[in-house]
């Protein structure tokens, strides 16, 4: 079966039966390795090439009349077993001749090779030139035949036919896999790699579809839900970021699920779909809403959905998500406009406290644009010499001594005033001018500090403790940068004090470590600030070179509201003590803190009872007023409780 296919089909169209036969002896009964090794003397004078060595045969087929002709040619493409040649005598009489045949043959197959077999002058080269056009497809053959010149035709006739034919179709596959490719590519370009959702581009488009359609057809309505997970960062952080991406497989799953979507490429325009812009930002686009209504009830639906527990890596995490309306009832030209309105809507739904949905009003817009000012304020305030650093004093619980400070920031904005560092710490971090204004931060308070000792006896053993940003401490220079500014200032490292964060070492570990012990060689302490609100236990902590454990002040507090929580410090004092750590308590403002604090043995603590956050000017006199009342005029205060 395979030899037969492997046959070279011929076409023989003559209005005689005996030179149908005449072809046949000729070609089918040489056998090929003969026939072609005749053919390829011939051709090219030399001996029998090795390519021509077994080299498939013919199969000849014949037709009477040019019609005939052609419906075997038609017959033969339909079935797929094409000719690779014809030959065609030029009289058929009562049918078409042999040009009029040919003509018609190439209509249905332009790559048939073609010998015209023609026994007089019925037309000249010039008019079958004129007639079928200049080709490579087209010899003549006069009759009578030379077996052997009909051989060499055939042959290599049906040769060139075959090599046409392979780099055809070797080119249609080419074509097919490059447009494969291509789709491939653009669909790709429209994924997010991590969890396979549509990414942003796929969302921008389709807003822009959205937003034209609105435009043509006021009765489409739809609506954009702008989700941001509300606790992603400090999870992404304190675990890492493999349970994070984790996290994010699960959120899209959840989408998924929730929304009934399979293939979310190709999701049709008449039901929701949902795309991850980055992070862990998803947004939701809802077609053909009534109203605020139906986006708001499928808002609240994907929240339920979201906020139920994750299992990562064995860890149980809780969290909620905040999610902004944006629809276009509100009248939108732009794709970018409405998903710009619902970003805001969210960003109103975190600062009332996250786990909810809000919708977009004009006024939040405002708060956009106030965001974006605060940044470029930001960009100016370091050269303007805005910033101040506030001082909060921090004491001995065994004897009300002062220790030392925690330096705090405020920025002093030319027109609002007094801002807090929860407003513009973040933005500072995340565009990272953290860096300049950490620098600046650290030179200002360890300056200040020496200040201090040179000018007011008895301060000598004062410590100072700064802040640090994730970025800072991740930044390869930080640690020439705390040297650098120590050789300026001139106070003694072992005076000075880091606070950093949970999430800042958690999410590293073994390289946190190496840092931390490298700032520690340098004579710095560290201390671990906001201590329990974070993901890690004490038991992380163990190992890391840390001085001071900072218990967070919602601890404290809640300690007046339920009592357990005293349980909780007790036991997270009894362990800091045994990894070697001393305990500062944050945000102390009750005499009955101070006294439940005490009985736990906590070392030191911070907070309005002592002191809030002091001006430069103000610390001094605090200084000088505790150094010269010696521990006296603290103990007066503290003498109930410690006693
Ligand atoms: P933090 O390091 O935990 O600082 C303690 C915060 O608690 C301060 O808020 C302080 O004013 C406040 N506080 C102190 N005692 C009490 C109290 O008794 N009750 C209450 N309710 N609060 C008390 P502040 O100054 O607004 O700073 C907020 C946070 O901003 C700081 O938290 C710190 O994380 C960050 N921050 C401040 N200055 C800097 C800085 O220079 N660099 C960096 N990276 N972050 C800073
Ligand atoms: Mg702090
Ligand atoms: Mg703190």
């Amino acid at each position: 079966m395979s030899h037969s296919s492997d046959r070279r089909r011929i076409l023989v169209i003559d209005d005689n039966d005996a030179i149908h036969g005449d072809f046949r002896k000729t070609l089918e009964q040489q056998t090929p390795t003969e026939r072609l090794a005749n053919a390829a003397a011939l051709l090219f004078g030399g001996p029998k090439t090795p390519a021509a060595a077994g080299a498939p045969g013919f199969e000849v087929d014949t037709a009477l009349q040019g019609q005939e002709g052609y419906e075997k040619v038609k017959a033969s493409l339909a079935e797929g077993r094409p000719y690779a040649m014809a030959f065609v005598d030029m009289r058929m009489p009562p049918g078409w001749d042999g040009v009029e045949t040919i003509q018609h043959l190439w209509q249905v197959d332009p790559e048939l090779q073609v010998v015209i077999c023609t026994a007089f002058t019925d037309y000249s080269w010039e008019q079958i030139v004129a007639a079928l056009g200049t080709t490579d497809r087209l010899l003549i053959l006069k009759k009578p035949f030379d077996p052997m010149e009909v051989c060499q035709l055939a042959s290599a006739l049906s040769e060139k036919w075959k090599l046409k034919r392979q780099a055809s179709l070797k080119m249609i596959d080419l074509e097919k896999m490059v447009h494969e490719r291509t789709t491939e590519l653009q669909r790709m370009a429209m994924l997010d790699k991590l969890t396979g959702l549509p990414n942003r581009a796929w969302l921008m488009e389709r807003l822009k579809r959205f937003v034209a359609r609105t435009l043509a057809e006021p009765a489409f309505r739809f609506s954009v839900l702008f989700i941001d997970f509300d606790r992603f960062k400090m999870i992404n952080d304190s675990l890492g970021h493999p349970v994070g991406d984790q996290l994010l497989v699960s959120i899209s799953n959840r989408l998924r699920g929730a929304l009934e979507i399979g293939d979310a490429i190709d999701a049709s325009d008449s039901k929701p779909a949902v795309a991850r812009l980055g992070g862990d930002e998803f947004v939701v686009i809802q077609p053909h809403i009534q109203g605020v209504s139906d986006a708001v009830a499928l808002a609240e639906r994907l929240n339920a959905v979201l906020s139920a527990s994750y299992s990562l890596n064995d860890i149980e995490v809780h969290s909620t998500a905040s999610i902004g309306i944006a629809t276009s009832e509100v009248g939108y030209h732009w794709g970018d406009d409405i998903l710009r309105d619902a970003d805001s809507a969210m960003y109103r739904a975190k600062s009332l406290g996250k786990a909810r949905c809000t919708v977009f009003s004009p006024e939040m817009h405002q708060e956009a644009v106030a965001r974006l000012t605060l940044e470029t304020d930001l960009r100016r305030a370091l050269k303007r010499r805005e910033f101040v650093l506030y001082y909060q004093p921090i004491v001995s619980l065994a004897d009300a001594r002062l220790v030392g400070f925690e330096a705090l920031m405020r920025w002093n904005h030319p027109q609002r005033g007094l801002i807090m560092p929860s407003e513009f710490i973040p933005v500072a971090e995340e565009t990272g001018m953290i860096l300049d204004i950490g620098t600046w931060v650290l030179e200002e308070a360890t300056r200040q500090m020496q200040q201090w000792t040179r000018q007011i006896p008895g301060s000598a053993s004062l410590e100072v403790s700064v802040n640090c940003s994730r970025r800072q401490i991740a930044d390869p220079r930080f640690l020439t940068m705390v040297g650098d500014v120590l050789g300026r200032t001139g106070l003694a490292p072992q005076r000075v004090n880091l606070e950093i964060t949970e999430s800042m070492v958690m999410q590293n570990l073994a390289e946190m470590k190496e840092k931390l012990l490298q700032i520690r060689a340098l004579g710095l302490k560290l201390h671990m600030d906001d201590f329990g609100t974070g993901y890690s236990s004490l038991h992380c902590l163990h190992g890391l070179p840390l001085n001071v454990l900072k218990i967070d002040r919602s601890f404290v507090h809640n300690v007046s509201l339920r009592r357990d929580y005293a349980a909780v410090i007790d036991a997270i004092i009894l362990l800091a003590h045994n990894l070697g750590m001393k305990v500062i308590a944050e945000g102390v403002e009750a005499a009955d803190h101070v006294a439940m604090l005490c009985g736990l043995d906590c070392d030191e603590a911070q907070g309005f009872l002592f002191s809030k956050p002091l001006t430069a000017d103000d610390a001094g006199g605090f200084i000088s007023q505790r150094t010269l009342a010696g521990a006296g005029a603290f103990h007066a205060e503290l003498q109930p409780q410690i006693a």
